[in-house]
């Protein structure tokens, strides 16, 4: 079964995404902050990683910044503002796999999460 975590502010978003995704058969856990994300990552397997850009303590790019500077390689999805174009960019630039614009639409977001997890690094 393959792991996906959820990283968004919006605690709401999580709960439903989380819910909808064990519904398809993926293990989901998630985070409400990019603080914690290291240490999720260093005690669990993480196929992939659905990271929201904006939050308040530690956002998005933070955490991008990190995982290439730990050298932690893990698979990124980044949930982008309704056309927010310009931060798709720059996610891409620090190594983000592929972008789904909020609110997502769930069944083009599965189809996204199975491209880039099938995807060979
Ligand atoms: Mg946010």
């Amino acid at each position: 079964m393959e792991s996906i975590l959820i990283v968004d502010d919006d605690v709401n978003l999580c709960t439903v995404l989380s819910e909808e995704l064990a519904e398809v058969g993926y293990e989901t856990y998630f985070l409400t902050d990019g603080i914690e994300v290291l240490d999720y990552l260093r005690s669990h397997q993480v196929d992939l990683i659905l990271l929201d850009l904006k939050m308040p303590v530690k956002d998005g790019y933070d955490v991008l910044t990190e995982l290439i500077e730990s050298h932690i390689d893990v698979r990124i999805i980044v949930l982008t503002a309704y056309a927010d174009v310009q931060s798709a960019i720059d996610s891409a630039k620090l190594g983000a796999s592929d972008f789904i614009s909020k609110p997502y639409d769930f069944d083009e977001l599965l189809i996204t999460i199975r491209k880039v997890v099938q995807r060979e690094v």
